[in-house]
C-alpha cells in the first residue's frame, strides 16, 4: 500500500528509516532519537546542543522505531517483493554506517532462527512458495545469484570452487538480461535451498579475511532473485528480478589516517556510494540523464533502478549520541534521494 499510493511520484523511490536498538551491555547510552512518528517523521537531537536549537526533523515514507521486528518490516515490504512475480524489477538497499543494522535488516543476526530472518531469507522464501502455490496458467521458476563488489571487482559468492574469479558485467536493457551472466545461478525450490544458498553466500563472503565484519563492511553484497513466469496457455514469458543489497559502510574514513589498501577501499566505497546517490537522485528529480556508468554497483543494478522498476532504501541508524555526526550524514544522504 505504501508503494501503490505514491507510485507515480518520485520515480518509484521509497525511503524507510530503521533505528536499531541499543545492544545489551551498552550501558545507559544517550540517544539522538527524539521522536518517531506514525507517518514517517523522525526528530533527532544534537547531543552537543541540547534544547530546541539542536532538533532536526526528517520525513521519510516510513520510520521504524527500535521495537520493530523483522516480521513487522517484512510485512510492509511483502507487496513490493511479490510484484516481481508480475514482472517488475525491484531493488532493496540497506544504507548506513557500519554497526547501524544493515546486515541485520537484510540477513538477520548471526545464526538467526526463522523469527530473526532478515529480508533476504523472507523474500526468497516467500517468492519460491508463491511461485509454487500459484494456480492458474502461469508456471514460475525462481533462481538466485549472489555477488560481492569489493574494490570495484565483482566476485561470485555462490561459486563452488572459491576461486574468487572476477566477473564481467553486461549492460542489460532487456528485461530478461542477466547483468552478471557468469555468476553462479541456483534454482530455489524449497526452504532448505534458501538456507543452504544463504549459508554458502555468507561463508564465501568471509573467505580470505580474518574478520567477517571487516570485509563485509567494505564490500557491497547483492543477492539477485530472478523470476521467470510462463503462461502455459499463451506461451508468453515474463521476467522480474529482485536485487537485495547490503551496502558497504557509509562512514567517512579520515584520509589523513589511512594509507595503502585501506585508503583504496575507502576511495572505492566512497565512489560507489556517491554514484548510487547520484543515480537515485537523478531518478527522483526525473533528470533525462541518469549516470549509471560511474560504478559497478549502479551498472549491475541498472535494470532495477528507473523505468518501471521500484526502489526501496532502508536507511539504518545507530541511535547512540556518539554516532550523531555519521547519523546526520546518513540522514542527509537519504533526504537527498527521497
Ligand atoms: P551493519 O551491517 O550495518 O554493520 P549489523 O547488522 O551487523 O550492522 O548490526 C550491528 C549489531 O547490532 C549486530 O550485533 C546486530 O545483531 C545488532 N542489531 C542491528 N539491528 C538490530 C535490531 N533491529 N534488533 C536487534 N539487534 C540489532
Ligand atoms: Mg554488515
Amino acid at each position: 500500500k505504501l508503494f501503490n499510493e505514491l507510485q507515480e511520484l518520485k520515480g518509484n523511490i521509497r525511503v524507510f528509516c530503521r533505528v536499531r536498538p541499543f545492544l545489551p551491555g551498552q550501558g545507559a547510552p544517550n540517544t539522538v532519537v527524539e521522536y518517531v512518528g506514525e507517518d514517517g517523521e523522525l526528530v533527532v537531537t544534537n547531543p552537543t546542543r541540547p534544547g530546541k536549537d539542536g532538533l532536526r526533523q526528517f520525513k521519510f515514507n516510513k520510520v521504524y522505531s527500535p521495537a520493530a521486528t523483522q516480521a513487522d518490516v517484512f510485512s510492509d515490504i511483502r507487496p513490493l517483493v511479490r510484484s516481481v512475480l508480475d514482472g517488475y524489477n525491484v531493488c532493496i538497499f540497506a544504507y548506513g554506517q557500519t554497526g547501524s543494522g544493515k546486515t541485520y535488516t537484510m540477513t538477520g543476526p548471526d545464526g538467526a532462527s526463522e523469527e530473526d530472518w532478515g529480508v533476504n531469507y523472507r523474500a526468497l522464501n516467500d517468492l519460491f512458495k508463491i511461485s509454487q502455490s500459484r494456480k492458474g496458467n502461469i508456471s514460475y521458476e525462481v533462481g538466485v545469484q549472489m555477488v560481492e563488489i569489493y574494490n570495484e571487482q565483482v566476485l561470485d559468492l555462490l561459486s563452488s570452487d572459491n576461486t574468487q574469479k572476477k566477473l564481467g558485467i553486461l549492460s542489460t536493457t532487456q528485461q530478461n538480461g542477466l547483468a552478471v551472466p557468469d555468476a553462479s545461478m541456483y534454482p530455489v525450490t524449497s526452504t532448505s535451498d534458501v538456507i543452504t544458498l544463504m549459508d554458502i553466500g555468507l561463508q564465501n563472503r568471509a573467505v580470505g579475511c580474518t574478520a567477517l565484519n571487516e570485509r563485509s563492511s567494505r564490500s557491497h553484497s547483492i543477492v539477485t532473485v530472478h523470476v521467470r513466469g510462463k503462461d502455459m496457455k499463451t506461451g508468453s514469458v515474463l521476467y522480474g528480478n529482485l536485487h537485495l543489497v547490503d551496502l558497504a559502510g557509509s562512514e567517512r574514513v579520515d584520509r589523513s589516517e589511512v594509507t595503502g589498501d585501506r585508503l583504496r577501499e575507502a576511495q572505492h566505497i566512497n565512489k560507489s556510494l556517491s554514484s548510487l546517490g547520484d543515480v537515485i537522485f537523478s531518478l527522483a528529480s526525473k533528470n533525462a540523464h541518469v549516470p549509471y556508468r560511474n560504478s559497478k554497483l549502479t551498472q549491475i543494478l541498472q535494470s532495477s533502478l528507473g523505468g518501471r522498476a521500484k526502489t526501496l532504501m532502508f536507511v539504518q541508524l545507530n541511535p547512540d549520541a556518539i554516532s550523531y555526526s555519521e547519523s546526520m550524514s546518513t540522514l542527509k544522504f537519504a533526504e537527498r534521494v527521497s
